[in-house]
């Protein structure tokens, strides 16, 4: 078979499998497999498949058949155009996190201190030091596992005269000092919902990375009402949400005492990032969690 051909096919066994971008996602497992561009497909798409490759995009088509995530096959996701490792003890970043980490860049400059709780793949706190020319990261997550992961992408991904680390814990209890920024995409996906997700997440994304107890907030209030102690007067915290989140986790950090507490949209205009300003020693605040 050659190139083109294989990729019809490649096209015709996920669509059967009810993989909707099943040209794209067939182009791309076989780009994997080949080590090639889209540009093969393109300028030379009569190029000749070799067995050993035929082989493996077979391999990797009835990984994908299974619904495994295609970011799991190629081991890859590419994420504010860095390209990050990904597996199945991280959450594959998602686009909507990049708006997350374009409102902190918004803010962020040299020299400051920015916490990532719930680090995963680090893709947030890496990109926030890649985009800096000095700012101290420090990234936190329960899963030693991830940690792994997200070491070896700082590792590829950063300048060596970045500062950086990754602990393990349970969120702030391996860290120590204050922080300018705290930034988090925690899990907020009901646990009633869980069943509900399609399977390429419910069955192969880490559910600790997903789950956020009976009403999906249980992250944003543990967060919100341990951050006092960690955020520095005039420091600010960042949270991704779910579409339907906003209001509530905008109310919880206005209770907590936050101030000028903001709610941005994505592309699709719904509520994805909430933040606000942490000015301590008023009356009350962080207290009433
Ligand atoms: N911080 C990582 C991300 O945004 C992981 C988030 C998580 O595991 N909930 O992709």
């Amino acid at each position: 078979m050659d190139y083109r051909e294989c990729c019809r096919m490649g096209q015709e066994m996920l669509e059967g499998a009810g993989i909707r971008e099943g040209a794209l996602e067939a182009r791309l497992l076989l780009e994997h497999v080949c080590g090639t561009d889209h540009n093969t497909l393109l300028a030379h798409g009569d190029r000749p498949v070799s067995p050993r490759e035929e082989k493996l995009y077979l391999q990797a088509l009835e990984k994908r058949r299974e619904r495994r995530p295609l970011q799991h096959i190629t081991g890859r996701q590419e994420f504010m155009g860095l390209s990050f490792e990904v597996g199945e003890d991280v959450l594959i970043p998602r686009q909507d996190t990049e708006i997350l980490v374009e409102e902190v860049l918004r803010q962020l400059q040299d020299g400051m201190r920015v916490l990532d709780l719930c680090t995963g793949s680090g893709c947030i706190l890496i990109s926030l030091l890649h985009y800096n020319n000095w700012c101290e990261g420090v990234g936190t997550d329960l899963s030693q596992r991830a940690l792994e992961v997200a070491e070896r992408n700082a590792g590829r991904l950063l300048e060596p005269d970045k500062k950086w680390s990754f602990l393990q814990g349970d969120l702030f209890a391996p860290v120590e000092g204050k922080f300018d920024f705290i930034v988090a995409n925690p899990p907020y996906i009901k646990t009633r919902e869980l069943e509900e997700l399609m399977p390429e997440v419910r069955d192969y994304e880490p559910r600790l990375a997903l789950d956020g107890g009976e009403d999906g907030l249980d992250f944003y209030r543990r967060i919100i009402g341990e951050s006092g102690e960690y955020l520095m007067s005039g420091g600010r915290l960042y949270f991704e949400v779910g579409w339907d989140q906003g209001d509530a986790v905008r109310t919880l950090m206005e209770k907590a005492g936050y101030q000028e507490v903001e709610v941005v949209r994505d592309y699709a205009g719904l509520d994805r990032v909430v933040c606000g300003i942490c000015l301590p020693g008023r009356k009350g605040v962080f207290e009433n969690v």
